[in-house]
């Protein structure tokens, strides 16, 4: 099966639990203002890649996988856009007993991201603000159907960390925060709760790229605000991590 993909990262940290090998796929339908990896965005651009390949390239990093914890995330862009590759490398990986995760951003189709599911033990799940005029203007697309996916996701019972990248002036407003707490003690199924400090790191790609980067002069939020913003989700029980 052929997948067009962006780029894979063989020892990533920071997308699942313990060691992981990270296939980052091409192509997203969002417009985030604070995107890291515009460069994923026109599904176009990138390289196509063999899943038979693939696989044969993350059984190298087994061992890595197995005592850590870890296993494959494919993030993106958005890898849902190419359900038959994900479910298809998620099937190969659970052959070789590898664990499976799924970064996505939910604006997804139910129908279509089902059958990725049935071989899915992860999912993170960005929900970039609850307030649906923010998330708009932050996005380009509704929050409604990333909601909606995270209700399946509990209908299903997968287990779902969540993510969500404080943007001061942005994404701060404090009864937004509150709702999307509450939001989420809905959800069992939660195990963890991700709060991601905004950072510019990927600022340069826009400039290569000739977007238009409208966070230029947005700063980096200070560790007191974090720490307020945690407080928060501490307040609902939520296992917070920042
Ligand atoms: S969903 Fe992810 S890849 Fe797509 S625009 Fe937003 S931050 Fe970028």
């Amino acid at each position: 099966m052929i997948g067009r993909i962006h780029s894979v990262e063989t020892c990533g940290t920071v997308d699942g639990p313990g060691i992981r090998y990270i296939l980052f796929t091409q192509g997203c339908p969002l417009r985030c203002k604070y995107c890291h990896n515009p460069d994923t965005w026109k599904m176009n651009d990138g390289r196509e890649e063999d899943t038979n390949t693939l696989i044969q390239d993350i059984r190298k990093y087994k061992s890595f996988m197995t005592c850590s914890g870890g296993g494959l995330t494919i993030s993106g862009g958005e890898p849902l856009l190419q359900p038959d590759f994900v479910k298809d490398m998620f099937i190969k990986c659970k052959e070789e007993g590898i664990h499976t995760c799924l970064d996505t951003s939910g604006f997804v189709s139910i129908e279509k991201a089902d059958p990725v599911l049935d071989y899915t033990d992860l999912v993170l799940l960005d929900i970039k603000s609850y307030n649906p005029t923010v998330f708009k203007d932050l996005t380009g697309v509704p929050l409604d159907p990333t909601l909606a996916f995270a209700k399946h996701l509990k209908e299903r019972n997968i287990p779902v960390w969540i993510r969500y990248v404080y943007v001061p002036g942005l994404t701060d407003d404090k009864k937004d925060i509150e709702d999307l707490a509450q939001f989420l003690t809905t959800l069992p199924n939660v195990q963890r709760v991700d709060l991601l400090p905004f950072h510019k790191m990927g600022e340069f790609k826009w400039e290569q790229l000739g977007y238009e980067y409208s966070l230029f002069d947005t700063e980096q939020p200070s560790k007191s605000e974090v720490e307020e913003v945690k407080e928060i989700f501490k307040k609902y029980n939520l296992p917070i991590y920042a």
